[in-house]
């Protein structure tokens, strides 16, 4: 199923992000993770791509197994920065070959290696480049974007930003999935903004359960979010005990989520992070609302 179509049915739905191993021996565990999310049966689920390739190839497996033995509609994460053409259009032909319906074009995260690399050379620079590419390739997938409501850490402001974000769309994307935000009338503001700018396709917000203390920092440094003093408070009251961060963390995104399907949103995208139990709980929380 194309998510375009499922967009378009307007009814409240949960999606759920997994991610491949690191390493090749973790693959059983992740895999059998990732079965428990898919049993829940989500509108989908979105399987991330690691950067720079390392085990990459296990994404394609990962989301071929979640869809053929539990009929979920996968959409598989695709990343270009420092790839050559070759290797991103071989993953491409890949991906139609493995009957992937739908693709989140990324350029992916530089990393400092990457950032300290000699960058003349390379192929891509934007995930716009590679959407182009996708749709030359004659592969009829649905394509989906990442946009940030807090604005990319690498944009001067938030018009440069929305600026190439339009290019992106205006490229070939049918949805964005932003970058988790813990407040949300960030969100609200942003799609305002976006709107005003022409941008017109279904925005589908990522919401992080933050589950243990340890996570927020890292969490805080790879997106840049704002955290709220609510959100705050919430981790130095909870943070010392696993279990009560987990039930206080799950109740804060499972408020987070009520508001904006209250407020006109029709899919959240949770970043479940191979927690089963974290899915089953927020998804139970919602069970009357998602009906
Ligand atoms: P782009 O859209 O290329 O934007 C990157 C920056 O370049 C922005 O500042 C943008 O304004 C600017 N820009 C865009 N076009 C131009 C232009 N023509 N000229 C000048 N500047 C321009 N990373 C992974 O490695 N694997 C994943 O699976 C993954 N999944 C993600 C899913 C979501 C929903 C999100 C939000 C992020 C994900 N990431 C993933 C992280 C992502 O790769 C990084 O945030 C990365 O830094 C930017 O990727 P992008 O596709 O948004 O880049």
């Amino acid at each position: 199923m194309k998510l375009s179509e499922l967009f378009a049915s307007k009814k409240l739905s949960l999606s759920f992000e997994v991610f491949p191993p690191k390493t090749d021996t973790a693959f059983e565990s992740v895999k059998t993770a990732t079965e428990e999310i898919a049993k829940l049966r989500p509108s989908f689920m979105s399987v991330t791509y690691g950067a720079g390739g390392g085990t990459s190839q296990y994404t394609l497996e990962i989301a071929k197994n979640i869809k053929s033995r539990y009929g979920v509609p996968t959409l598989a994460h695709l990343t270009c920065v420092s790839s050559t053409k070759e290797t991103v259009l071989a993953k491409i032909d890949e991906m139609k070959k493995a009957g992937i319906e739908n693709v989140m074009a990324l350029r992916g995260d530089l990393t400092p290696e990457l950032e300290a690399s000699d960058r003349s050379g390379w192929c891509y620079r934007h995930a716009t480049q590679l959407i182009h590419d996708i749709k030359a390739s004659g592969a009829d997938f649905c394509i989906g974007g990442a946009c940030y409501p807090e604005i990319h850490p690498e944009s001067v402001d938030q018009r440069e930003d929305i600026k190439y974000l339009k290019e992106k769309v205006d490229a070939g994307c049918s949805f964005l999935t932003t970058q988790m935000f813990f407040d949300n009338n960030l969100l609200y503001n942003f799609l305002y903004k976006i709107r005003e700018a022409g941008i017109l396709v279904p925005i589908i917000p990522g919401i992080m359960p933050i589950t243990n203390a340890n996570q927020v920092e890292r969490a805080m440094k790879l997106s840049g979010s704002f955290m709220p003093q609510r959100f705050k408070s919430l981790v130095d009251k909870f943070g010392t005990n696993p279990d009560a961060m987990k039930q206080a963390g799950i109740a804060y995104a499972t408020d987070q989520i009520i508001d904006l399907f209250a407020n006109g949103i029709t899919n959240v995208h949770v970043y479940s992070m191979n927690k089963p139990d974290v899915a089953e709980k927020i998804q139970q929380n919602l069970s009357d609302i998602l009906g």
